[in-house]
């Protein structure tokens, strides 16, 4: 059956193999179920091994997944072998101009057709810096760029769907899935691309459910053609996102659309992750990026001296590559710094220059510390529930507590006052503003406070560099 299936390719195999299809399920499932759900699927397309089926809309797909995913899958693969697959394509019924002029003879299907372009009404945010063209190749990120590129070509063709790429801080991971992103639009304009860190995706879920839109708010990312999801470990231990995405996740794989995904662990360590979007993380292709060794520290060093203008001498590019090994970040920062030391006193860069550089940039490492985890240790410093700070508590030591780390959340992340103030129950960003010069007015007249907060911080940045 399934080699007979490998060479149908008659238009009308679609339809005769979607009727094997439901008569299948029919045996499987009760009458209403079968009349409510499967009915309404029309078979669209086959090509190869690939069924298209049209859906009215998102719940379909969503209630399949959820409460037959088993059946389809082995409906389809017994129907049509074991890499036949399934791919559900919503449009509207109503709508004329779907149905092709040149249609076919038989007016059961229209015939396969893609939803409308819609016109751009969204920021992507994707920065156009980041490129294929530049991106140094590497040993570490040699099957991660491969991968990318495979991607950026043919999104949501290829069998690496999601992409799930892991790796250290400042290895490139950013670059690489915004460079996919590029490429997309590059190549179809037309596109539907976005990205979005998992901070801002979590933050943006809950204005929605503020606002009663998280429909709207789903519905969007539902809509896309490839959705880049940058750190996606900041995703552990929030539930309701995670659920939220779980389905907007499904929704997109199913239909054949493209998902990335970066982490700076691989899947299986994302504890506080759902087991279920954790499978769904792996069933792609997983792949991690390693630091750069010597050779491609020097080459990614004389890209970016070129891309500056600036000049150096090899003896000083072989320093920096020598001692900066981990971080592809550190590696672009001495050259910055490097370049405004040399504007600022227009003096020439020497190799004592270098050495200083290097070796203030290996001192001040940036560390990612996260708004929760400064709240944590603030809270433990004041012994206030950590909770307390995020409702509306007007007592004295709960708002010096929640005072203390919005402070400290605008000085020791990059978060924004938005953010910050979300992650404090909703607060608006005024809110955080009259935080931070409170703490900053009261630090230079109040000894103990000052010393609280130097003691705060301390013990914060201790612990995660
Ligand atoms: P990550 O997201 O893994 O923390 P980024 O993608 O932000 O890292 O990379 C940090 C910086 O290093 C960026 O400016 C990026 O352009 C640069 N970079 C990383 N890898 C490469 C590479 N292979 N070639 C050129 N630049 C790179
Ligand atoms: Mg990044």
């Amino acid at each position: 059956m399934a080699e007979a299936a490998l060479k149908l390719d008659s238009y009308k195999e679609h339809i005769t193999i979607w009727k094997e299809c439901l008569s299948l399920i029919k045996e499987n499932v009760s009458l209403l179920t079968y009349n409510t759900w499967f009915l309404p699927l029309k078979p669209l397309h086959l090509e190869r091994n690939i069924l298209k089926l049209q859906v009215p809309n998102n719940y379909f797909i969503d209630w399949i997944e959820e409460h037959h995913k088993t059946l389809i899958t082995n409906v389809i693969h017994n129907v049509l072998g074991v890499d036949g697959k399934l791919i559900y394509l919503i449009i509207e019924e109503q709508e004329d101009t779907l149905f092709d002029k040149k249609s076919e003879p038989e007016n059961i299907v229209p015939p396969f057709s893609e939803p409308k372009p819609v016109e751009k009404n969204y920021d992507d945010f994707l920065n156009s810096k980041f490129t294929f063209e530049n991106f140094v190749k590497g040993e570490g990120n040699q099957l991660a760029r491969a991968a990318s590129i495979a991607i950026g070509e043919n999104p949501g063709q290829t069998s690496f769907n999601p992409l799930f790429i892991y790796g250290g801080v400042g290895l490139g991971k950013t670059h690489l899935i915004q460079a996919i992103g590029n490429k997309i639009l590059d190549k179809d304009p037309n596109k539907k691309v976005i990205y979005v860190s998992s901070d801002l995706f979590t933050v943006e879920f809950v204005e929605a459910i503020q606002n009663n839109s998280v429909n709207e708010f789903s519905n969007f990312y539902k809509g896309m053609d490839a959705l880049i999801i940058d750190d996606i470990q900041f995703l552990v231990g929030k539930e309701k996102t995670q659920d939220l995405f779980f389905n907007i996740f499904n929704t997109l794989h199913l239909s054949g659309r493209q998902i990335i995904l970066s982490s700076d662990k691989p899947p299986k360590d994302l504890k506080g992750v759902s087991e279920r979007l954790v499978s769904r993380f792996q069933c792609g292709l997983t792949v991690d990026i390693q630091p750069p060794d010597f050779e491609t520290r020097l080459a990614i060093l004389n890209n970016k001296a070129r891309l500056l203008d600036l000049t150096l001498d090899p003896q000083a590019i072989e320093y920096i590559a020598h001692n900066i090994t981990s971080n592809i970040r550190e590696l672009e920062g001495t050259l910055l710094r490097l370049l405004a030391t040399h504007s600022l006193n227009s003096k020439a860069i020497d190799f004592d220059m270098v050495k200083r550089v290097v070796k203030e940039i290996s001192t001040n490492r940036q560390v990612n510390i996260s708004i929760e985890y400064i709240t944590k240790i603030v809270c433990e410093f004041f012994k206030v529930e950590e909770n307390k700070v995020r409702e509306k508590n007007r007592r004295k030591e709960v708002v010096l507590a929640r005072q203390v780390a919005m402070y400290l959340a605008k000085s020791l992340t990059k978060s924004s006052l938005k953010t910050i103030g979300l992650h404090f129950g909703g607060r608006d960003h005024s809110t955080v503003i009259h935080a931070c010069n409170t703490i900053e007015e009261s630090m230079s007249s109040d000894y103990q406070l000052n010393e609280s907060v130097t003691n705060i911080k301390n013990k914060i940045e201790v612990s995660v560099s």
